[in-house]
């Protein structure tokens, strides 16, 4: 029996029932396009997209058919079985992907999805003793042993020892860092072409292309972690898509089912034949119900939503920029690609994110000191002015505030 339970009630049940992992302050209760509803009856703009999934707004009608439809018809059957949900969205995420040929394996999280890069370039290298995969500083791969191992970030391993062997960091848009590291078991290099929360930092350029050709000249994969820069965030399929280069391997989760858990991985050539059956399985991966919701997801997205990503995230940067020469002694930069966007502050940016929330205006402070926004890709214009005249108030509610935690 599912009982309404009322704030209060959800709270002592959460701490009582449910391990305390997260910090939550609200509950939500409903969802539609842009905004959230919590318990209280109180709307908020919702910039955090639920960490970049829900890309296409809370409930989408698409989503919806496409999910009660299938559920009607068969939801999960395992891999034991074909379904013709899946090769129909492998088919669609390689032309989305931009690659001559490859092939996809379906799971159901971005750690997993991340996992399986791993296995399959260690797969790759075992024959030639390659087994070392270079990551970069400040990187986030996810909470699994491997993964966690593989982000930049000590704060993520401690407690957690012994950890895997064969990871190593690299300074992020740092050729040489990555240069120096290369050894005869490097078999990988794995990277976010927009570092997400380490910062919302985009890869340079040069450091993207010429990570391209050191890793050819040395034999050597190229991993992309698009799970959160993936499927339109940044304004095209694939964060990577931005540096005209064509990784190896692609992982990628959080966007692709809106909110339905489903994880991918698209390798591409040759090497998208490296597992063979018993290497690599998962039982939910790839199932009817969830590969419907995805594909629903990518069509609404092929309808116009990339050029709109664009429009809308070069729109809000330019109109948010005035907050850096209004309290240039806090707020540093505001940067990111497409509707990634992180402002650089000076400060911690949680008392931001706390007063925007009073507000009813949702982001997520990340790496201390940056506020990232993440706003559904369907946002328009009038809610974006409606998001960023709350943003300027509360920073000059704020400034005095703010040039006093500088001084601290
Ligand atoms: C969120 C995230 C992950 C982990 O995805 P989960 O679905 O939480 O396991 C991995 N890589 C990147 C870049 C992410 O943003």
């Amino acid at each position: 029996m599912i009982k309404n339970l009322s704030s209060e009630e959800i709270i002592s049940l959460t701490n009582e029932f449910v391990m305390p992992t997260y910090l939550q302050e609200i509950t939500m209760v409903k969802g539609e396009g842009i905004n959230l509803w919590d318990i209280k009856g109180n709307k908020y703009i919702d910039f955090t997209s639920g960490i970049a999934v829900t890309n296409i707004g809370h409930c989408h009608p698409n989503v919806l058919d496409a999910m009660h439809n299938q559920a009607k018809n068969l939801m999960h059957t395992s891999n034991l079985y074909y379904n013709e949900l899946q090769p129909q969205l492998a088919k669609k995420l390689i032309e989305c992907a931009g690659l001559d040929s490859g092939k996809c394996f379906f799971c159901n999280s971005g750690a997993e999805a991340n996992e399986g890069m791993i296995k399959l370039a260690r797969l790759w290298g075992s024959d030639k003793n390659k087994y070392e995969i270079i990551t970069m500083n400040k990187s986030f791969h996810g909470r699994t042993l491997a993964t966690l191992t593989a982000t930049g970030q000590d704060k993520v391993k401690k407690g957690f020892g012994p950890l895997p062997k064969g990871f190593v960091h690299a300074e992020y848009n740092d050729i040489n860092s990555v240069k120096n590291l290369i050894n005869l078991n490097t078999v990988a290099v794995m990277v976010e072409a927009v570092q997400g929360e380490g910062g919302v930092i985009p890869a340079s350029i040069d450091f993207m292309q010429e990570l391209q050709i050191v890793c050819k000249e040395n034999d050597i994969l190229l991993l992309c972690d698009e799970v959160q820069a993936g499927i339109g965030r940044t304004g095209k399929w694939f964060g990577f898509q931005h540096y005209d280069i064509k990784p190896d391997v692609v992982s990628l989760a959080k966007g692709l089912g809106n909110g339905f858990p489903i994880g991918a991985i698209i390798a591409s050539g040759d090497l998208s034949n490296t597992f063979k059956p018993g290497h690599h399985a998962t039982t939910f991966g790839g199932s009817p119900l969830a590969c419907s919701v995805a594909l629903s997801v990518i069509q609404t997205i092929e309808n116009g939503i990339l050029e709109h990503t664009n429009y809308i995230g070069r729109y809000l940067k330019e109109e948010l920029s005035p907050i850096i020469s209004d309290h240039s002694e806090w707020v540093q930069d505001i940067r990111g690609i497409g509707l990634m966007i992180g402002v650089v502050l000076k400060v911690p940016a949680k008392k931001l994110q706390d007063r925007l929330l009073e507000k009813r205006l949702l982001t997520i402070a990340t790496a201390g000191n940056i506020l990232r926004m993440l706003p559904p890709l369907i946002v328009n214009k009038e809610e974006v002015d409606h998001s960023i005249k709350i943003i300027k108030e509360v920073c000059n509610e704020l400034h005095a505030d703010m040039l006093i935690d500088l001084k601290e």
